[in-house]
């Protein structure tokens, strides 16, 4: 399997959100300046320093100074040769002028910013730290400086929020220069401030119809725009898809480096240690940072190609799903497929199967469905 794309993970955030269960910790107090001497001990052991794509995510990156984003951008481009997408992900009130640049002057050509709202109130009840002016800002910077192509993360199905107020961050989002939006649905995730809300009766969802609601919105709109849709939660003006995670929607291979970072390399998916004291350690005494690695039977190597391709709607190729398993994909899935041709869930070609609008809405059902092992 060919490596040509790489993750590396920023572990920090300057102010914790409350909904968030990414891997990630205050940076106050945090080894920062450590942990990335780690992280390019890390990038150096690998064999391959040619890549196509390279995500710096988190966390968030810009959460680091200055200096310390200078480093790292320092030791990825010595590292590495990327030749198609350089992305960071940002928070809009992070993203000065002087860091843009940065980035821009290291090759960064893709930004992708935690939007999620345009709400005053609802950035607040998020925990987020930015407002509106600074997404305007950041992208004014974006812009002055040359980075080509910018992505919003926008957020349904928030407590209190009503399908006018997405529809008002919609309508801001479309009226601004970017190239991409990103739409996720709130989950509550256990171990979050919004979760231990919710248990107590503080925190009051819309319901499940207003949330499919919001996403038909998300969907129809950007329909009648230049955006198109390529995957179940992102949409993009022609050539601003991103590649990056379309290796990931392929199940294609890359590596990941930081704390608690996942990869997929020679059909073994692996994940690092969490803690970032345990990776510093660990990188610091010369040892291996995977806590977790295991080789993927066939039967999941298959499951996988299925809910990953099923996502993005040009859907799971069924030439390629040939070539790699070495099986046509209706001697394994037949009847599956025709129950959900029937119910309309998917759509089929001579080369693709792909989830049609309703079995969008309803993809975990429909990836079940392919499930081997049960
Ligand atoms: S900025 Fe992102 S990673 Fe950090 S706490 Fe907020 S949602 Fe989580």
């Amino acid at each position: 399997m060919e490596i040509k794309s790489a993750y590396i993970h920023i572990p920090f955030c300057v102010h914790i959100c409350t909904y968030c269960d990414f891997n990630k910790y205050f940076i106050q107090n945090q080894p920062v300046d450590r942990y990335l001497d780690c992280l390019i001990t890390e990038m150096s052991t690998v064999e391959e320093n040619n890549l196509n794509t390279l995500f710096v995510g988190g966390g968030t990156p810009t959460a680091l100074n200055y200096d310390q984003l200078e480093k790292l951008l320092k030791a990825i481009t010595q590292n590495f040769t990327i030749r198609k997408e350089f992305s960071f992900e940002a928070n809009p009130d992070e993203l000065t002028y002087d860091k843009v640049k940065l980035l821009k002057s290291y090759g960064v050509n893709r930004l992708s910013m935690g939007v999620q709202t345009f709400n005053e109130e609802l950035l607040k009840l998020l925990g987020r730290t930015h407002h509106p002016e600074d997404i305007y800002k950041a992208i004014t910077y974006a812009r002055e400086v040359g980075i080509n192509s910018i992505s919003l993360d926008l957020m349904y199905h928030l407590p209190q929020q009503t399908l006018k107020d997405f529809e008002d961050s919609l309508d801001i989002a479309l009226t601004l220069d970017i190239d991409h939006i990103s739409g996720y649905g709130l989950i509550l995730e256990p171990q979050t401030q919004f979760y231990n809300m919710y248990r107590k009766g503080k925190l009051k969802l819309p319901s499940e119809d207003i949330g499919e609601e919001m996403y038909q919105l998300l969907q129809n709109k950007l329909k009648q725009t230049s955006f198109h849709q390529y995957e179940i939660s992102n949409f993009a003006k022609q050539h601003h898809e991103s590649e990056h995670n379309k290796v990931y929607w392929r199940n294609e291979g890359y590596y990941g480096f930081g704390a608690g970072a996942s990869g997929y390399v020679e059909g073994r998916r692996y994940s690092n240690v969490n803690p970032v004291n345990h990776y510093i350690k660990k990188i610091e005494n010369n040892e291996s940072p995977i806590l977790n690695s295991s080789k993927l039977t066939l039967n999941e190597q298959i499951e996988e190609e299925m809910f990953l391709g099923l996502r993005m709607n040009e859907g799971v190729n069924i030439e390629r799903f040939y070539h790699k398993f070495g099986i046509d994909i209706y001697h394994i899935y037949g009847h599956q497929i025709e129950e959900l041709l029937k119910k309309g869930l998917i759509k089929t070609n001579a080369n693709y199967m792909r989830l049609t609008e309703r079995g969008k809405i309803i993809g975990n059902e429909v990836f079940e469905t392919f499930l081997l092992s049960v």
